[in-house]
């Protein structure tokens, strides 16, 4: 026979878990900081951030992502502040603009294609159809950008063809490129670096309209470039498809007009737009010394129109507009959205991809760029930046849908779709491998750039890494990871995505029971006395009460008494005493099911079986 347990005895009830508490800290601020203001030793901050699978110093500044997971693990939701004034100038250039102040801009375009299919050429050959549209003046200077005018708008290209500029500017969080004109060569048809435009084009989801140059060439032939472009997903609306495909020479300057007016005719459809009517917010294109001018920069115009005489900020360098130069050298006063130029008054240097920003005043400008200068030291000393095999798991926490992005470089083309191959056949819908680039041969610069831009790990087999490719991969902070044999590849890989896993939650009903008295306790709760039938109950576990067979209540175990004592488990074929959480109400004849919540472990073949 059960004894009646006293309430006394009775466990307190887990209260709720407090919410969350605010905590204002600014961008990057450094483990010391945060720990002061969470009134917490800095010690516990490392140690907490240790096993999140970072490895910080006191004074190293933490990225947005690793601050708040640690922030949340002592009871903080942070509350980033702008300290450098780098988020509210992003945030003006994202502030959504009222509808009836956008306008129309110009498309910018990028030419890109393999080595020798005529994209410089290309590039030539538009310039001057240009003059022949009557533009006042030849495109004299080289500032990184041209406009050109066609009867359908104007048309405005970038003058450094190939794909390390463009993907160097999206590594740097720009996004510069509105329609990419992939070149092929007629009489060559696709080769490698004609794949590596495609990959870099969509992994930054830009359109594509393809050039088909050389058509002038006897060799030329543009339906077999149509067959091989159509096997990369590029299929030509001739053949029910979407891509743009126009016949070109570059050489003998043959349809170029054609060519302008489709992607003429392509951004119309894009319906571009951006609101002139503000401080001007652009990229830098390119940047240079010159020896009379002084530092000087190109800078593509984004929104707003800057104005001779704005004080801005551009990376780490400053100024104020001292003059405007267009692509003819003339002078402007002003430039508006989509409009490249160059702009002189610039101190310090900037790089190609840099934010450009007017700012409210000088001084602010030159706030701005030394705090950035400093934040800049600091990181240049400091950790990896982008994803690796080991540390995905902390890295991509937050994100949704967790996704391995891969850049493969091999040696030969069998073992590329077999590692290929092999990789995506890992992915679940949870977690997925993405293999945005696949080619032959050495891990190169543009390699190491779009792995950056796309926050990819680069898996070699059977190749090496160029060494310059391997001095921008340790700058730029990615992985490169080398293989002999396959299965070590796909190991980890595996391996790495098993660590993004949530582990799966499962309720495990540990034993039965059934209710056979109900005692009354001082403070007018109840207990009841109850036998178990199976398995065992623990203290602390769940449990279900049961009548009639549906679940009249849900409770956790707060006591669990043999006679007078405690007890921690009491199994099957014994009496207990025991009261769940809440007021269930218990009757004679209840069953009582017990469950435990188990956390395992999960294997890809588990997660692939939700497929
Ligand atoms: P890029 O490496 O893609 O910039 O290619 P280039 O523009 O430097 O061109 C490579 C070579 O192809 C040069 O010798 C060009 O003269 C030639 N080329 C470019 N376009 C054409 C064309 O339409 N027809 C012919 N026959 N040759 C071309």
């Amino acid at each position: 026979m059960p004894q009646a347990p006293s309430v006394q005895g009775a466990e307190p009830k887990i209260a709720p878990k407090p919410a969350f508490k605010k905590l204002q800290v600014s961008t990057m601020a450094t483990v010391r900081e945060l720990a002061e203001k969470m009134v917490v030793k800095p010690s516990e901050v490392i140690a907490k951030l240790m096993t999140l699978g970072i490895f910080a110093t006191i004074n190293q500044r933490l990225e947005g992502e690793a601050a708040s997971i640690v922030a949340a693990e002592f009871g903080y939701e942070l509350d980033v502040v702008a300290m450098y004034k780098e988020e509210e100038l992003a945030v003006q250039a994202s502030l959504k603009d009222p509808p009836e102040k956008l306008k129309p801009r110009p498309p910018v375009v990028t030419v890109m294609g393999h080595v020798d299919h005529g994209k410089t050429s290309l590039l030539d050959a538009i310039k001057s159809s240009n003059v022949a549209a009557g533009e006042s003046g030849q495109i004299t200077q080289h500032i990184g950008a041209y406009r050109v005018t066609t009867p359908k708008g104007v048309v405005v290209f970038l003058d450094t063809p190939g794909h390390a500029a463009f993907t160097a500017m999206r590594a740097r969080g720009a996004k510069v490129t509105d329609l990419v004109v992939l070149v092929v060569s007629a009489a060559d048809g696709v080769q490698p670096q004609t794949v590596e435009a495609i990959d870099h084009a969509k992994a930054a989801g830009v359109p594509i309209i393809v050039a088909v140059n050389k058509i002038d060439l006897p060799a030329a032939n543009p339906q077999r470039v149509r067959q091989e472009l159509s096997q990369h997903g590029l299929l030509s609306e001739e053949w029910g498809g979407k891509t743009i495909f126009v016949e070109v020479s570059a050489k003998k300057r043959v349809n170029i007009e054609g060519l302008l007016e489709m992607i003429a005719l392509q951004s119309m459809m894009m319906e571009l737009k951006s609101n002139p009517d503000r401080p001007a917010h652009g990229v830098i294109l390119e940047s240079r010394l010159d020896a009379k001018k002084g530092s000087v920069a190109t800078v593509l115009v984004q929104s707003g129109t800057l104005k001779v005489g704005d004080p801005f900020v551009a990376g780490l360098a400053h100024g104020k507009v001292k003059a405007l130069l267009d692509e003819h050298g003339k002078r402007l006063i002003a430039a508006g959205p989509s409009i490249p130029v160059e702009v002189l008054g610039m101190a310090g240097t900037s790089q190609a991809g840099d934010v450009f920003s007017v700012v409210t005043n000088e001084r602010q400008s030159r706030e701005i760029a030394e705090r950035r200068g400093v934040v800049a030291r600091e990181q240049a000393l400091a950790h990896q930046r982008h994803v690796s095999l080991v540390g995905l798991k902390s890295q991509v926490k937050s994100r949704a849908v967790k996704e391995l992005n891969v850049v493969l470089k091999v040696d030969v083309a069998g073992s590329l779709q077999a590692i290929k191959d092999s990789l995506e056949t890992l992915s679940t819908p949870e977690c997925r491998v993405r293999t945005i680039h696949g080619g032959l041969g050495n891990v190169t610069e543009s390699d190491v750039l779009l792995a950056s831009a796309s926050d990819a790990v680069i898996l070699v087999f059977h190749a090496d890494t160029e060494p310059r490719a391997s001095e921008l991969a340790s700058r730029e902070g990615v992985e490169v990871r080398r293989y002999e044999i396959i299965y070590e590849v796909i190991a980890d890989v595996k391996a790495a995505l098993e660590g993004l896993l949530e582990p799966e939650v499962v309720d495990v009903v540990v034993g039965k029971g059934e209710v056979l008295q109900v005692f009354s306790v001082k403070d007018g709760g109840k207990v009841a006395g109850a036998a178990i039938r199976e398995g065992k109950v623990v203290r602390g576990c769940m449990a279900k009460l049961l009548r009639n067979g549906s679940v009249v209540h849900q409770g956790k175990v707060v006591s669990l008494k043999r006679f007078k004592d405690d007890a921690k488990e009491v199994e099957k074929g014994l009496d207990c005493g025991l009261s769940l959480d809440g007021t269930p109400g218990y009757q004679k004849g209840d069953l009582l099911e017990f469950v435990v919540t188990e956390t395992r472990t999960r294997r890809l073949s588990d997660a692939a079986q939700m497929k």
